[in-house]
């Protein structure tokens, strides 16, 4: 475990606290995961990366993660979409979660422990409406849909901070998405229309055949998951993008305890936006990139992640090629670095000075991820310490396994921003290889003017070699 506890924004008290898990080491993780309708596009990435981010933390910091995400594969969008499309939901969305989990492993987001999608999940959803309606927290309509009454839930709107002499008792809202300005009964369960039959997203239940609110399915889905891992009606973090405080999470918040009677998450995480010129990255407003569009021109992951990690998770990101650039310089820089430390001595005692930078650099990185998860702060020190540490190795300082393990913990495990190594590198390397050892060959048997051919071809090739004490070293220039 580090010194310092993580500490993080609770959105639920408006302050950076330590985060408390119920049963350390186990922190029990909830990530509204995409709807999917489409393909998410950079914006929804921003938040999955954050919270890739906030879970490799927790896990170098030695906890022990049980991460859940779900998949949003019934809800209004998806089934307009699938209507728009002429197929059934589940043809209609299998594609687009094949694609997420694609998109995922591009931009190296670890995967979590279980993903769940909506529609595997029905018998939890109508215990849970079961549950709501037998204490008296739910109602059925009389359009035939199930409701959550919101005057019957007294902190209700806690999370979001809702004025609560706003709350217009007995009015009713049966859509997914509304404004923090309407606070209503909600759609715990909509009673099924010829649209819902029509593209197969219709369930039996004891109050009606229907299919579930979009709130509903997240409430479900992790109270079920964290009841059969862990025994518990509590999760540790949940997290998800700003835009879903209202009304999704306060919602969830409302279903969930108003069902179990316990708290249902200790510590609520919430990301800012993707922007593209100041306005939301969004389908809607048509700014939007995909990942696998980034991916098609050839935008390394190493450089997306750099890019949004440079900005703190609670402010915006503007999206822009040349700040997308500038990220892929950093990647390119601190890769150089590594290669450089990999082929410089590693015999020297650890007592100098580049190993007291790289000592002082794991402290400073471990302080400012556990304030919040200060990213930002973290890379802008890991870059310090890149410039310091060159001019220690220019003087010739060891002390670089030091520097490699530091680097190996933080710029490769946690932050995850090494550059992708390409195929042909490694026909490339052995290439190299190959000529080093035909070089060596020939200085042995004295016949300099091979080895010096060698050297010339290897450096058309843009490598430089050098002869060390310890062998012959190369690097790609
Ligand atoms: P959705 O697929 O719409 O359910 O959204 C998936 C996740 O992406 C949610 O956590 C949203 O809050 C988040 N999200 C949507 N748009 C953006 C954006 N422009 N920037 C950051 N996160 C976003
Ligand atoms: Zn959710």
């Amino acid at each position: 475990m580090s010194a310092a506890p993580l500490s993080l924004f609770n959105t639920l008290t408006r302050r950076v606290e330590p985060l408390v898990p119920l049963a350390p080491p186990r922190v029990t993780l909830y990530t509204c995961g995409p709807t999917v309708w489409n393909f998410a596009h950079i914006g929804n990435f921003r938040t999955f990366l954050f919270e890739d981010l906030l879970r490799r933390w927790l896990e170098q910091s030695g906890y022990d993660v049980f991460h859940i995400m779900n998949l949003t594969d019934v809800d209004d969008r998806t089934i307009k979409a699938a209507r728009q499309a002429g197929k059934s939901l589940v043809d209609h969305t299998a594609p687009f979660t094949k694609a997420f989990f694609e998109d995922r492993d591009y931009l190296r987001i670890k995967p979590a422990h279980v993903y769940t999608p909506a529609t595997a999940y029905m018998p939890q959803m109508i215990d849970l409406v079961t549950k709501l309606l037998e204490r008296g927290v739910a109602y059925e309509g009389d359009d035939g849909s199930v409701y959550f009454a919101i005057n019957r839930f007294p902190t209700y709107g806690r999370l979001s901070q809702l004025d609560k002499r706003e709350i217009k008792v007995g009015a009713r809202v049966a859509s997914d998405e509304y404004a923090k300005g309407d606070p209503s009964d909600f759609a715990l369960w909509k009673k099924a229309d010829a649209e819902d039959e029509a593209v197969g997203a219709a369930w039996d239940a004891p109050f009606g055949r229907g299919r579930p609110g979009w709130h509903l399915e997240c409430s479900a889905m992790s109270l079920s998951e964290i009841a059969k891992c862990c025994g518990v009606q509590t999760l540790d973090i949940h997290a998800g993008g700003i835009d879903l405080i209202f009304p999704h999470h306060e919602n969830e918040i409302a279903q969930s305890e108003g069902a179990t009677g316990q708290q249902f998450a200790r510590h609520w995480v919430h990301g800012e936006f993707l922007n593209v010129r100041g306005t939301k990255m969004s389908k809607r407003h048509g700014n939007f990139l995909t990942a696998r569009d980034l991916r098609e021109q050839g935008v390394d992951a190493a450089a997306v992640r750099l890019l949004f990690f440079q900005t703190h998770y609670r402010q915006p990101v503007d999206f822009n090629d040349d700040a997308l650039a500038a990220a892929g310089e950093g990647v390119r820089r601190i890769s150089e670095f590594r290669n450089r430390l990999e082929q410089a001595s590693h015999a020297k005692p650890d007592q100098s000075a580049l190993a007291e930078l790289s000592r002082q650099l794991r402290a400073d990185m471990t302080e400012a991820l556990n304030n919040d998860l200060n990213a930002p702060q973290a890379v802008a020190t890991l870059f310090d310490f890149v410039r310091a540490a060159n001019r220690e190795l220019d003087q010739g300082s060891g002390g670089s396994a030091e520097a490699l393990a530091v680097l190996t913990e933080f710029a490769a495990r946690v932050l995850d921003i090494f550059p992708t190594p390409r195929k042909s590198d490694q026909a490339l390397e052995s290439w190299i290889e190959a000529q080093v050892a035909a070089r060596n060959q020939a200085r042995k048997s004295k016949d300099f003017k091979a080895a010096d051919a060698i050297r010339a071809e290897l450096r058309t090739k843009g490598v430089e070699i050098e002869d060390t004490p310890t062998g012959t070293k190369w690097r790609v220039v």
